[in-house]
């Protein structure tokens, strides 16, 4: 066992015990257990609901913005493969169309405190776009002056004054998509990003002003090594962002046609993908980034490890955030949104995206009206993908239920995870221990009511 911080153990043989296949719970019900018989006119009465009261939550706004100009033969993400710019200027005055839709439901005055661009590549979109886009939805929506705005950045898109102009339009956050600094696995999966062109965007973005910087890196993609891996790391940790997410490749070439690009041979074997993951744990830990929750580290004084210290953690579509709970707005193709008790997801489609538009329809394709249960439950497995205690006294008084007579069942399969060290429970909470950090998300399904029913979704491992 490494007894890495004091509030994050790491052991190799629980991992080979505890790891399990299993949602990510970026939602719950998660995202596979949404169903058409949700409509455009449920979300509509959604939005209705919320118009008009003032005890309303802050909205938080994700747009998806699918465009890139070549293709990552990892990518699992909705995205169109186009060298055609042109075709931005139709997607924004869809997207247009869509905001005055929400906003002349939802109402315009709505405290907005959270915005991020995601797709595909936001950076597809030129200087005057994404000027554009910023000023419709600054239209659309009205920020708090302390609003946070967020943008994944593709590095191999960024000019000279590409994150000095997002910084101008306000954006203080971004994330860049590193994966891997090594040549022969950047050839394997078709993305070339020499380290100086990611090193060179992070130190732009310092001197932009931007306050948090995230870099993504995947492992298990094909040609990785643990000494290839390993550089990746030294040369990450000494660009040095404020938060690293470390995922996991899942190779699901059945359900993501780009994933027939790689040669399964080239694939690291289970074995060789949980030394990386081993390893990378302890370098990221040793190299002072502290843990956050499943794939998610940060720099100690970065905001998401303050809240998590204080318990104030949040989980949602964007992962871990600081922000309390939020209406979700999703705006553009595929793109999920959460309002009151509802989750609703758009069409994957721009054609049939710019049809319902044309239509004066929300694109609403599927979605979920959730119970008592299920907002209890979410509440639960949420708390403990954030490593906070479930406290008993607090459910029962929100909830107005007896916990342990209502999950007399649960308490009894989490019995192994108790006798394994992950978690305690006494008379008042579950807690999650430094050993059970890690595995947050197998205790969590003990809670998922809908994990034994079919599924279209194939679930992951954490390594
Ligand atoms: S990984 Fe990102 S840049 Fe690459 S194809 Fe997917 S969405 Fe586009």
């Amino acid at each position: 066992m490494t007894h890495v911080s004091t509030d994050m153990e790491l052991s190799e043989e629980l991992v080979r015990k505890f790891d399990k296949l299993g949602p990510r719970y970026t939602s719950y019900p998660t995202a596979d257990r949404f169903h058409a018989s949700f409509t455009e006119t449920t979300y509509r009465d959604y939005l209705d609901q919320r118009a008009g009261r003032t005890d309303n939550p802050p909205l938080s706004i994700y747009i998806h913005l699918p465009f890139c100009e070549s293709l990552c033969y990892f990518c699992a993400c909705n995205k169109i493969i186009t060298k055609d710019h042109e075709r931005v200027g139709e997607y924004l005055r869809y997207l247009d169309k869509e905001m005055a839709l929400v906003a002349s439901r939802i109402g315009s005055d709505r405290k907005t405190v959270q915005l991020h661009l995601g797709g595909g590549t936001p950076t597809f979109f030129s200087e005057g776009e994404l000027r554009q886009l910023l000023a419709m939805v600054r239209t659309h929506f009205a920020f708090t002056p302390d609003a946070e705005l967020g943008v994944e950045i593709d590095p191999r898109t960024v000019q000279p004054h590409t994150l000095s102009m997002l910084a101008e339009l306000g954006f203080n956050r971004n994330s860049f998509g590193v994966q891997d600094f090594d040549p022969a696995v950047q050839q394997a999966v078709n993305r070339i990003q020499p380290l100086d062109m990611v090193e060179q965007a992070v130190v732009e973005s310092r001197k932009s002003g931007f306050q948090s910087i995230n870099a993504d890196l995947i492992y298990g993609l094909p040609k990785q090594t643990l000494d290839s891996f390993s550089r990746t790391l030294d040369n990450l940790i000494r660009v040095s962002p404020d938060r690293i997410a470390l995922y996991n490749y899942a190779h699901l070439p059945g359900r993501f046609k780009a994933q027939r690009l790689i040669f399964e041979s080239d694939l690291p074997s289970a074995e060789l993908r949980l030394q990386i993951f081993l390893m990378s744990m302890r370098r990221l830990l040793d190299a002072g980034y502290v843990y956050i929750g499943l794939d998610h580290f940060s720099k100690p004084d970065d905001e998401l490890n303050k809240a998590r210290l204080n318990k104030t953690l949040h989980r949602n579509f964007q992962g871990y955030t600081t922000r309390s709970e939020c209406d979700l707005i999703g705006l553009g193709v595929s793109a999920i949104s959460k309002v009151g008790n509802s989750y609703s997801q758009a069409v994957r489609t721009v054609s049939a995206y710019y049809q319902h538009l044309d239509a004066g329809r929300l694109p609403i394709e599927k979605g979920f009206e959730l119970s008592q249960d299920d907002v209890l439950r979410r509440d639960i497995i949420m708390t403990l993908m954030c490593s906070a205690p479930v406290e008993f006294d607090v459910i029962n008084r929100d909830y107005g239920i007896d916990f342990k007579n209502y999950f007399d069942a649960e308490l009894l399969r989490l019995k192994p995870y108790e006798e394994a060290g992950l978690i305690t429970i006494d008379a008042s909470a579950i807690r999650v221990t430094p050993k059970g950090r890690l595995f947050v998300r197998a205790s969590g399904m003990v809670f998922d009511k809908y994990l034994g029913q079919p599924t279209t979704s194939t679930y992951s491992k954490l390594i």
